[in-house]
């Protein structure tokens, strides 16, 4: 049976269409499982549990191949692929949805079948249904560490079941307006405490541009966006950020909150660096040096 990478992601694949204040793309490669994995591969071994339609690109496939990625539970299935179709306009912050279509997403029943279960898993932006069922069959001594993720077309759509999933994760990570949404309450700090509430030990609030917090039991911490003057398409952000987060903690192995601080600056900047072109285009031509230099200009930025 195959080894298992330490991290595995559950989420869409997609074939994205997308307006920006800067262009339109009819065919973008994205999806939350893709800019995840993508983003977390430059720090750990990452496989993708998904699924894909039968007009899948091949050199799609290859891109996450270039990384090295783990595509052994990537299925095929009859039909097209998950296909959103969103557009920003001055608020680069929040994206509008147009479009959503499901295709292959509603036939999928995840299966993992690696020889035990990998020791970090992330339930990427996806039906929460689907999250249920990996969490499922993701339990066992090597499992060490859990998180999620949602959007307002889910909380809207399967509120209950994003709360399920809430109540057996370690971590969770929404933008400022999901948790808003999710709860009801419009100040962060009590939305942050309420999500904490429901389960997850750590609770990350996106804020865009402005950074993020972190919400856990040993309180409250902020952190900056990297200070970026050209911001092209924030598409895959969010995944790229919990993919830089993910993929950090799971090289180092062990959840604290020392390494999720630092987690929390790489995640910045990897999304820093996607959403300064189309799709993956940005993140295909850095290296890992290229995060530690940003790091550093982070760390001149929040010295007090
Ligand atoms: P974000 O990081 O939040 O900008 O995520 C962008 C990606 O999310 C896009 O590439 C979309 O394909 C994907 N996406 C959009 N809507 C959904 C949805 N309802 N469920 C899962 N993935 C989605």
């Amino acid at each position: 049976m195959l080894k298992p990478p330490y991290l595995i992601v559950i989420g869409t694949v997609a074939i994205d269409e997308l307006s920006t204040p800067f262009g339109v793309e009819q065919k973008v490669f994205g999806g939350s499982a893709s800019y995840f994995s993508y983003a977390a591969s430059f720090f750990t071994k990452v496989g993708v549990v998904a699924v894909v339609g039968k007009d899948f690109p091949e050199e799609y496939r290859q891109v996450l191949e270039e990384r090295d990625i783990d595509l052994s539970h990537l299925e095929v299935l009859p039909g097209k692929t998950f296909h959103w179709k969103g557009k920003y306009e001055t608020d680069m912050n929040s994206a509008i949805t147009l479009q959503t279509d499901l295709n292959v997403l509603l036939d999928f029943k995840p299966k993992i079948h690696y020889s035990k279960t990998p020791e970090f898993v992330f339930l990427a932006n996806i039906d929460p249904d689907l999250q249920l069922e990996v969490l499922d069959q993701v339990h066992g001594s090597s499992l060490k560490f859990v998180a999620c993720d949602t959007m307002n077309f889910w909380i809207k759509n399967k509120c209950d079941a994003v709360k399920k999933v809430l109540g057996r994760v370690h971590a969770v990570f929404m933008n400022d307006g999901e948790a808003r949404q999710l709860t009801g309450e419009v100040n962060l700090i009590k939305a942050a405490q309420y999500i904490h509430h429901l389960g997850p030990e750590y609770v990350i609030i996106k804020k865009g541009e402005h950074g993020a917090l972190l919400y856990s039991h040993e309180g409250v911490f902020i952190y900056p966006a990297y200070p970026l003057e050209t911001v092209f398409d924030p598409t895959g952000a969010g995944d790229s950020f919990a993919g830089g987060v993910m993929g950090y903690l799971a090289a180092a192995r062990k959840v604290n909150l020392k390494t999720m601080k630092t987690a929390i600056a790489y995640g910045s900047i990897v999304a820093s660096f996607t959403v300064e072109k189309f799709g993956l285009e940005r993140l295909r031509e850095v290296k890992r040096e290229n995060f530690d230099k940003r790091l550093e200009v982070l760390k001149k930025i929040c010295k007090i």
